[in-house]
């Protein structure tokens, strides 16, 4: 294995879910839903595989997606994208996030994070040669994770290339606000640096979140320099399809494109039509979505407290931190490896998403896409516990 790979174990996530099927505990480790999305979109799916659409599509997706994507963009976040050059139909959000960086970074470069980040952000920077620069998003006492500005502008320097913006953000639930994502604009155009930005939570923001979800492209000069990411996993319950996309000014979607091709070529083929399909779902079908996850959140957060967590409740996202110390915890990492055997139950220790551990050492993250009686069930195991 590469020198570069070598700090890179196996993800926290497919340990976690091992631990959870081999002890039998409910598993509030890896985010992914334990219901199916829109029967439309299903039936869409299964109806393109018995039409034929199983061979290669185009390389930047077939054009009902990019005509889909570009619309809904249009409609949820006023964003005017062709679809013919600045849409990619991409294998998840994760394959964009890191033909991105392969793209965008020379060796060296560095990009600006913010930590606790998801995984692959992590081993995609190194697969660059780039280096990574996080900066700490820290509980303030009302319980949101925020962004400290001074930090911030100490992370951007001669060497940056990008930002890499997660919100709502992965695992801490926090959706930055108007404040935060200027400093962000300003930093990017004063440094000239690109914003890649991960928005596949961005129909998932809660009714009470301090602010509603902005996407980074649409502030003053933003447009010409973001390049935007989301997915279908999330917004449709099909974590395992992969459909995931990136929009933004042609120059920077044809740099990523040149990667994907040699990355997957092309994904998805029969997934591709569905996904147009519930892209054009009506507004109903957003807002059930969400406010179903809403009162998913506020039954995990109400029977985490009661079982004596620290509970840092999220704005958006299906993730919700908790500190263990008032059970008495000091190693979140320990905590998650021995509570499917103690209460039978699954976290994820979030310390492994920092580089400054010691900022994470004590919270664990669950995850409350699980349907109410799992979430029951989990509750009352960790209370008995
Ligand atoms: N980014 C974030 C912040 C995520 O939480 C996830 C899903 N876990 C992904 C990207 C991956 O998305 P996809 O499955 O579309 O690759
Ligand atoms: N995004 C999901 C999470 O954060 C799972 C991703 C994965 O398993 N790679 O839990």
């Amino acid at each position: 294995l590469v020198a570069r790979m070598r700090p890179f174990g196996t993800t926290i996530f497919a340990e976690m879910s091992a631990l959870a099927v081999r002890t039998g505990a409910v598993n509030l480790g890896q985010g992914f839903p334990d219901t199916d999305g829109p029967q439309e979109m299903l039936d869409a799916a299964a109806a393109a595989i018995h039409d034929g659409r199983n061979q290669y599509p185009p390389g930047p997706g077939i054009p009902e997606l990019r005509a889909a994507i570009s619309a809904h963009q249009k409609r949820f976040w006023g964003l005017d994208y062709d679809p013919d050059g600045e849409v990619l139909v991409t294998a998840g959000a994760t394959e964009a996030v890191a033909a991105a960086i392969l793209a965008l970074c020379e060796p060296g470069d560095e990009v600006v994070c913010f930590e606790p980040y998801y995984d692959s952000y992590a081993a995609s920077i190194a697969l660059a040669g780039a280096v990574r620069r996080p900066v700490t998003l820290r509980p303030g006492a009302d319980g949101r994770y925020a962004v400290d500005p001074d930090e911030l502008r100490a992370a951007f320097g001669p060497r940056t290339r990008m930002v890499l913006l997660n919100s709502p953000h992965n695992p801490t639930g926090t959706v930055f606000t108007r404040a935060e994502l200027a400093l962000v604009a300003e930093l990017c155009q004063a440094h000239d640096v690109y914003a890649v930005t991960d928005e596949v939570y961005e129909h998932l923001v809660f009714t009470d979140a301090a602010t509603p979800h902005v996407p980074l492209a649409t502030l003053p000069g933003m447009r010409e320099r973001t390049l935007r990411i989301s997915s279908a996993g999330k917004t449709f319950s099909c974590t395992g399809w992969k459909i995931g996309w990136a929009s933004g000014p042609r120059p920077l979607v044809s740099a990523v494109l040149r990667v994907k091709q040699f990355l997957t070529f092309v994904n998805g083929s029969p997934f591709q039509p569905a996904v147009a399909l519930a892209l054009g779902l009506p507004d109903d079908y957003f807002d059930g979505f969400r406010a179903g996850l809403q009162a998913q959140r506020d039954l995990l957060v109400a029977g985490l407290r009661d079982a004596g967590f620290g509970v840092l409740v999220p704005e958006g996202t299906y993730f919700v931190t908790a500190d263990i110390t008032p059970l008495g915890g000091t190693d979140g990492v320990e905590f998650c490896r021995s509570l499917p055997e103690r209460a039978g139950v699954v976290a994820v220790p979030t310390q492994v998403f920092y580089d400054h551990e010691d900022a994470g050492r004590r919270l664990v993250r669950f995850a409350f896409c699980k349907r109410p009686a799992v979430l029951e069930e989990a509750v009352a195991r960790l209370r008995k516990n």
